[in-house]
């Protein structure tokens, strides 16, 4: 059994995580373990600063280590909150209430947003890998939905005529930006395992 420690403070996505690699066979899924010091997230791009994370917390653990950098794109506000995301207010109603000012005037065909998810894996302080996914969708005129976490209750998925919030756990990771590149995480991780073995 190889260890894969989930380098995630974050409830919400730490969750989403260790569900879609449940279904990971011979790899131990691990929550990072308390008392490691943050980093600043100081790269300019999702994957960097998933690289510097992953980096960063593969030195305190054994085995392989995964970081998560994801956030928000609206085309409307130039690409904010972007990288940015989880600094745009301080709380999660307080970010999306912004959100909700912001696009006020903005009607519902300009309001072409994207989340993003880059994944970065990391051994012994060196990244080994990474990918960058993301979902398409529309900033929602209002707050909808009890699933999920962070923007969640304001992106509205076309396809599925829902937000995040609203869509079942098993249906937002099946679709999401950070379902599709964890699925391309297992299929790293299979192989890995085979060149090892
Ligand atoms: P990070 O920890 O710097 O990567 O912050 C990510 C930010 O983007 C957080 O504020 C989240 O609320 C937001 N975010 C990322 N992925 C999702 C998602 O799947 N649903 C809702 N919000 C997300």
């Amino acid at each position: 059994m190889r260890s894969l420690v989930v380098a995630s403070k974050n409830p919400g996505k730490a969750h989403e995580i260790a569900t879609v690699l449940s279904s990971l066979h011979d790899w131990k899924v691990e929550s990072l373990p308390e008392g490691i010091p943050d980093i600043d997230e100081t790269g300019t791009t999702f994957v960097e600063n998933a690289v510097l994370k992953a980096e960063h917390y593969s030195r305190s653990i054994e085995g392989l280590c995964v970081a998560d950098d994801s956030g928000l794109i609206v085309d409307a506000l130039g690409g904010r909150p972007g990288i940015y995301s989880a600094r745009y207010a301080p709380t999660d109603d307080a970010r999306n209430q912004r959100l909700l000012e912001e696009l006020e005037r903005i009607p519902p065909g300009r309001r072409d947003a994207r989340f993003v998810c880059a994944l970065a894996l990391a051994r012994k302080g060196r990244s080994i890998w990474t990918v960058e996914e993301r979902v398409e969708g529309q900033i929602a005129p209002a707050l909808a939905g009890e699933f999920g976490f962070g923007y969640d209750p304001l992106f509205w998925v076309p396809e599925f005529e829902q937000t995040t919030g609203q869509l079942k756990p098993e249906i937002k990771n099946q679709i999401s930006h950070r379902g599709v590149a964890l699925r391309r995480l297992q299929e790293y991780l299979e192989a890995y395992l085979e060149t090892r073995e």
